[in-house]
């Protein structure tokens, strides 16, 4: 009894997802846009680990929209979770289809690092969304490299601060709102240190592992992040690629980076 008392005080309890539905669904409507968050999460959590905390979900109606999930953004403050704005006449197989949930839920495995960095929780969250749909089994490994290839060749096209590191410039593509330009210029820190992890036997997703466990619940910001980081992984890539964003002007180098496949 005593035993089964301790293990129920030092084992942390199984997060859980939350829902709430701020407009009127059915309950097929319901069942529905469950089993997608539902299944997008466990992808998400075999991927990488466990969210250490429950995970809020928001469901709010957009009806006639063109396309399942026209909007949606994360909560981070008194609670971690996202906001989805759907149009549940869709089927099960579009919102599956769709990359919105897997990037969101994604920017949760890492703190809220504020608007200043938001190309690196951008770069994090885009990078992720095609691993993440890879782990569910909607993209293979090809379509997913294929993805970003296109999208980081359409941003480095679009990028016209060539006299500025990235890290000052994606202040200026947020504030201009070219979104694409910034989520995937700052990918591609996350695609440069998984190649170079990946080359020493390691991965992002074998580091993230290591961090989601560990440190998740400590809520730092960029630079205390990015050294336990460099700690988990015994190298320096994420310091040293951070500070290569915030020095060497031009569009992240990727040239080299996307002839390689990012596997799972
Ligand atoms: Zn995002």
């Amino acid at each position: 009894m005593w035993l089964l008392l301790l293990f129920l005080v030092i084992s942390p309890a199984r997060a859980e997802l939350v829902w709430h539905w701020e407009d009127s669904f059915t309950a097929q409507e319901q069942a529905k846009l469950k089993r997608w968050i539902s299944t997008t999460t466990e992808a998400v959590e075999q991927h990488v680990a466990a969210f250490p905390f429950d995970v809020h979900i928001f469901f709010y109606r957009r009806d006639s929209a063109r396309e399942p999930v026209p909007w949606a953004n994360t909560r981070r403050s008194r609670v971690q979770g996202v906001n989805f704005h759907v149009d549940p006449d869709y089927p099960l197989q579009a919102f599956l289809d769709d990359w919105t949930a897997p990037h969101e839920l994604s920017h949760l495995l890492i703190p809220y690092l504020g608007r200043k960095h938001a190309w690196y929780a951008e770069g994090f969250a885009s990078f992720m969304q095609f691993q993440v749909m890879q782990e569910m089994g909607i993209l293979t490994p090809e379509q997913a490299q294929a993805r970003y290839r296109v999208r980081v060749e359409r941003a480095a096209k679009r990028y016209r601060y060539d006299n500025q590191p990235f890290a000052a410039a994606a202040l200026k593509l947020r504030a201009n709102s070219e979104y694409p330009t910034m989520y995937w210029g700052g990918a591609v820190y996350f695609l440069n240190v998984d190649s170079q992890l990946r080359e020493k036997g390691s991965s992002m997703r074998a580091v993230l592992k290591k961090y989601v466990r560990c440190c998740r619940l400590r809520n730092h910001g960029i630079e205390q992040m990015t050294q336990e980081l460099d700690r988990l992984s015994g190298t320096e890539l994420f310091s040293k690629t951070l500070a290569e964003n915030q020095l060497k002007t031009g569009f992240p180098d990727h040239h080299q980076l996307l002839k390689q496949m990012p596997r799972r």
